[in-house]
């Protein structure tokens, strides 16, 4: 458990892993703190978007739509391996999820099943958003799954946390798919390694 990075911090952090980021209008402060609690964080929640073309899919998810408003993320990782910074602060991207998988990733153990939507997620996790159709036949370029691990690895090395501290949407809240492509196990090996 621990307060949020500040805004520079984040992106300090980030750019230290080697990532090109882009910085998305006034994405400091571009968020749902109005609405609700940001922080104390506890990880790092990956999702995909269900959607294609890179600056389509940065702008809906800066903005959201009228029943989701954005942003539904902090950083957009095209398939290019750019990060787009959309906002910063709470953001509506993992909604209710299961408090025993937040017990489980504070103490940094293997997740059980999630099975109830009980507990705010979007105080407690910064968001990824990939781009991709999330169909299970979209590619995942390598260019983006290193910046997905780098983007993951970054935040949990700022926080002193291990990779079990990196979840997928689909590990939070029952009915949720994404990611869809590759596997969290496969995604946290890679940041346990580069963490190393
Ligand atoms: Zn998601």
């Amino acid at each position: 458990m621990a307060p949020p990075m500040s805004a520079a911090s984040f992106l300090a952090a980030l750019k230290d892993e080697g990532l090109t980021v882009v910085e998305v209008g006034d994405w400091r402060h571009h968020n749902r703190n109005s609405k609700g609690a940001w922080g104390p964080v506890n990880g790092v929640m990956i999702h995909h978007t269900v959607t294609e073309g890179s600056s389509a899919t940065v702008r809906i998810c800066r903005d959201g739509h009228t029943d989701l408003p954005g942003p539904l993320c902090h950083g957009v990782i095209t398939k290019d391996g750019r990060v787009h910074l959309v906002g910063y602060g709470r953001a509506n991207h993992a909604g209710l999820g299961d408090d025993d998988v937040l017990r489980a990733v504070i103490a940094e153990k293997a997740l059980p099943h999630d099975n109830e939507a009980n507990t705010d997620g979007n105080s407690r996790f910064y968001g990824f958003e990939c781009e991709n159709l999330g169909d299970g036949e979209d590619p995942w370029p390598d260019a983006q799954l290193v910046a997905i691990e780098k983007a993951a690895a970054a935040l949990c090395r700022h926080h002193g946390w291990t990779e079990r501290s990196v979840i997928g949407h689909l590990e939070w809240q029952p009915g949720k798919v994404d990611p869809k492509g590759f596997t969290m196990a496969w995604l946290r090996g890679r940041v346990r390694d580069r963490l190393k």
